[in-house]
């Protein structure tokens, strides 16, 4: 794959996963884990793992998955890595230590329990079937005449 190859991919997979930055996908698959493989099997294996609605970093390609098998490639010869992955390039953290910043957690895995309560409570309230809305309250009777007549007299 060159780096012509790899750009490409990079774009269209960054259309299959907006949350995957053409930059993440272009430091993936120009790793030297990737960029040696045939441009069919990283097409291959990214696309199963992309369409994975629990993957959040592309970098789980990495893993030895069923998506090598489907590549028709043996998985075994991928140094695997388990996550956490970094919220910035997405390298998992024992893979880390060439990164140019420090490894920060992903976003949804940075909330504090206090925050992860306070959503799991909004999303019960919003289960909550539907009430009633408060009947408003009706304004006295000839208070809208009282400020017409009001009205009248400044204009006299
Ligand atoms: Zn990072």
């Amino acid at each position: 794959m060159n780096t012509h190859e790899a750009e490409r991919i990079a774009a269209a997979f960054h259309q299959l996963r907006p949350d995957w930055p053409v930059k993440q996908l272009l430091t993936l698959l120009t790793d030297t884990r990737m960029v040696d493989r045939p441009r069919r099997d990283v097409v291959v294996c990214l696309g199963w793992v992309a369409c994975e609605s629990g993957t959040s970093s592309p970098y789980r390609v990495l893993e030895s998955g069923p998506w090598w098998r489907a590549a028709n490639v043996q998985g075994d010869s991928v140094q695997l890595h388990r996550g956490p992955w970094c919220g910035i390039c997405g390298r998992a953290q024992d893979h880390h230590a060439t990164a140019d910043h420090e490894f920060e957690l992903a976003p949804d895995r940075k909330r504090a329990p206090e925050a992860q309560a306070a959503i799991v409570e909004d999303l019960r309230q919003r289960k909550e079937p539907t009430r009633t809305p408060d009947t408003p309250q009706q304004p006295p009777a000839g208070a809208g005449r009282a400020r017409v007549e009001a009205t009248e007299k400044e204009t006299a």
